[in-house]
């Protein structure tokens, strides 16, 4: 059905974290919509709204953005994990993009101010799946306790269940990798 090279299989790897996004990436044999793979799947939807007026966080003035909704989906061996539907808005200077729970139809002639108290932080997606990713895999010594560690950072400032997930993650999988660091330096036994 599917043939695979190593090729292909790293940079599916690289599409499953969520890498895709740097525009440089050299290799693209798979289409980006409908990417099936053995590893990790991601799949993304975008539908473009109105460009409005907003106070930027980031350049502490008043810039444009462009607003679009955005699914994301990821999973791991065709089980879909996660899914995310987002309203963004993005400032066109700096690119920081931010949530609205408004719909895109909602925010044509919205005024920054009036638009201000509906704008959140955006945690992405990859920080989530590192975070599901810990837990799922807290019984592999040292990955588990890595991607815990990793999810714990990313989430940090966020909070919420990808926080509270990955403190677990680092919680279980902290014995499993000293027991394996330890079972590594012993050795053996016969
Ligand atoms: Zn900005």
């Amino acid at each position: 059905m599917f043939r695979f090279s190593i090729r292909d299989v790293l940079w599916l790897t690289v599409v499953g974290l969520g890498f895709d996004r740097l525009p440089a990436y050299p290799v693209r044999s798979f289409d980006e919509g409908t990417i099936v793979t053995i590893l990790a799947t991601s799949k993304t939807r975008r539908t473009a709204g109105p460009t409005v007026a907003i106070h930027c966080p980031q350049c502490k003035r008043e810039t444009k953005a462009e607003t679009y909704e955005q699914e994301e989906r990821m999973g791991l061996y065709f089980i879909p994990l996660l899914t995310q539907r987002e309203t963004c808005v993005k400032c066109l200077d700096c690119g920081t993009i931010q949530l609205t729970k408004l719909p895109l139809k909602d925010l044509e002639g919205l005024s920054p101010g009036g638009l201000q108290p509906w704008l959140f932080p955006r945690v992405s997606i990859i920080a989530k799946f590192i975070a599901l990713a810990s837990i799922l895999l807290f019984c592999a010594p040292v990955v588990g306790l890595g991607l815990g560690v990793a999810g714990l950072i990313m989430n940090f400032r966020s909070g919420g269940w990808p926080k509270v997930v990955s403190i677990v993650a680092i919680v279980l999988s902290l014995p499993v990798t000293l027991l394996g660091i330890v079972g590594l330096v012993v050795g053996p036994r016969h």
